[in-house]
């Protein structure tokens, strides 16, 4: 069918993230205004092996969440998050970090700002010799109607098309009720950790708790079925590139 091909975009498509796409939409972003992208390298042509990826949430997951953070120097890892996340990147599993930062749409701090927290996270993780594929970010206010704002899934569905993602053996690690939701309306097998400080809403029954992203690595690696291990990661990216979406 022809809606399991890829679809080239025309120049002319509009991006606007609140214009709804079918989810079963496959997209080939090759014709991204630069506007709104910056430019990727991937090495996911036609036919490449699709893998499976970690989802992580930024506040309140894999660092501090002190609200609004607009400090690149107040990045901090919850203990023993770098290590974890080696722990994934070693077994295959590429990273991709999805964050809300509706602290640009409110006026809070500019995107610019939002991007150089993120590129200061970027390089503790590099000193570590951890490697993120890409960090997607929402910069919207809550009121904007976007569809990439969690739980909203667009940064999600982007993701899966320009790294190739298997999402059956694909996961997504939050500390509130819109990760978890996220996670399971992309396809995910979702996790929520404990370490945010935000509220959790209303879960579904039966959501996997962790107390912190260290214990559902664990979790993880657990639940890889026996005889199949992930080929090398084979990041996509020459470079860490932040993407907005
Ligand atoms: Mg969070
Ligand atoms: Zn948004």
């Amino acid at each position: 069918m022809s809606s399991c091909l890829p679809i080239s975009l025309s120049d002319d498509f509009n991006w606007d993230p609140r214009v709804s796409v079918s989810p079963s939409l496959r997209v080939v972003p090759s014709h991204r205004s630069e506007r709104q992208y910056e430019v990727i390298e991937t090495s996911t042509g036609g036919g490449a092996k699709k893998r499976p990826a970690i989802f992580l949430d930024r506040d309140g997951t894999i660092i501090d969440d002190i609200g609004y953070l607009s400090d690149p120097g107040g990045v901090a890892f919850y203990q023993g998050v770098p290590q974890a996340l080696k722990r994934l990147q070693n077994r295959g599993y590429l990273l991709v970090v999805v964050t809300n930062q509706s602290g640009i749409g409110r006026g809070y701090f500019d995107e610019e700002t939002a991007i150089a927290v993120n590129l200061a996270m970027v390089e503790m993780l590099r000193e570590e010799g951890v490697v993120l594929a890409s960090i997607y970010y929402c910069p919207h206010h809550p009121e904007y109607g976007c569809r990439c704002r969690k739980p909203g899934l667009l940064m999600v569905e982007r993701a899966v098309v320009d790294f190739g993602i298997d999402k059956d053996r694909s996961w997504f690690v939050g500390d509130i009720d819109k990760d978890v939701l996220t996670g399971m309306n992309a396809g995910l097998k979702p996790i929520l950790v404990e370490t945010g400080k935000t509220s959790k809403g209303d879960l579904p029954e039966g959501v996997k708790r962790c107390e912190t992203v260290v214990e559902a690595v664990a979790f993880i690696l657990d639940q890889e079925p026996v005889g199949e291990p992930h080929q090398a990661p084979g990041y996509a990216l020459s470079k860490n590139v932040i993407l907005r979406s």
